[in-house]
């Protein structure tokens, strides 16, 4: 059975004082959430020696938002899964729609990325998700199952076994606008029944989550669908209240 998880998504927001209150609100609010889901928190990378002082024996796990494809050396200002793993990151995310567009990172370079994390034993949460424009053009299957086949040519469908998909439909995000709960169950078991091609068990249990304008007040239309196993979560996730809120929702 798919993990139930939540994930928030911080992006480049944030300071040294309001990660601290931040954190000792989840901390508060979170105590008993194990029991629900996995949280995972997705900062800053600058503020993951502070995630690991706060974080360190509690429940709530902590990770970064993108990583280098490559083991060390001259790739100036990348972090490689080596340090993220000598902080005690457990999970990744890649693929994040903002990186595809604003920073060049292809199918192949987000599959590599893939390889890398697990390779130093981080969890990868791998976005996908289609722009309005290929929604409109009736495109949103052909380029999910696109992102998701460069990943298992390169790291093979078992890798899956031990990564996470979040479905991230780029209109969504960061707009206000949700994918109907309906919209959102559609894509999912689409991305299952195409997994499933590959391999039905790593289909049937690899947790897929929804993100794209996630709230407390729609979070619970959400999770009600059979395919959707949690939420990566963006702006509401730099509100504690709220994401508390979406936590106790699943
Ligand atoms: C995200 O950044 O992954 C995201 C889903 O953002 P938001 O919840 O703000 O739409």
């Amino acid at each position: 059975m798919p993990q139930k998880i939540i994930a928030g998504n911080w992006k480049m927001h944030g300071t040294k004082a309001s990660v601290v209150e931040l954190v000792s609100a989840l901390r508060t609010g979170l105590e008993d959430s194990s029991s629900l889901a996995q949280v995972i928190v997705f900062a800053p990378t600058v503020f993951i020696p502070l995630l690991e002082a706060e974080f360190g024996n509690s429940d709530i796990a902590y990770g970064a938002q993108t990583v280098s494809e490559y083991n060390e050396g001259a790739y100036t200002g990348e972090i490689a899964a080596s340090m993220l793993k000598d902080f005690e990151c457990r999970y990744v995310l890649v693929g994040h729609s903002e990186r595809r567009a604003l920073f060049v990172a292809t199918n192949e370079k987000v599959a590599e990325k893939f390889v890398q994390a697990q390779k130093y034993d981080l969890t990868p949460i791998l976005c996908v998700g289609e722009t309005l424009k290929q929604r409109e053009a009736n495109e949103t299957l052909a380029i999910i199952e696109k992102q998701l086949k460069a990943v298992i040519d390169k790291a093979g469908i078992a890798a899956f076994r031990n990564a996470v998909i979040a479905y991230e439909p780029v209109w969504a995000i960061g707009t206000g606008e949700t994918a109907s709960p309906e919209q959102a169950q559609g894509v999912h078991a689409a991305i299952r029944a195409f997994l499933a091609g590959f391999d039905a068990d790593v289909a049937t249990n690899v947790s897929l989550l929804y993100g794209g304008s996630v709230k407390p007040d729609n979070a619970t239309g959400l999770f009600a669908m059979v395919d959707i196993d949690g939420a990566l979560v963006g702006g509401a996730s730099l509100d504690a209240e709220k994401f508390i809120g979406i936590v106790n929702v699943i």
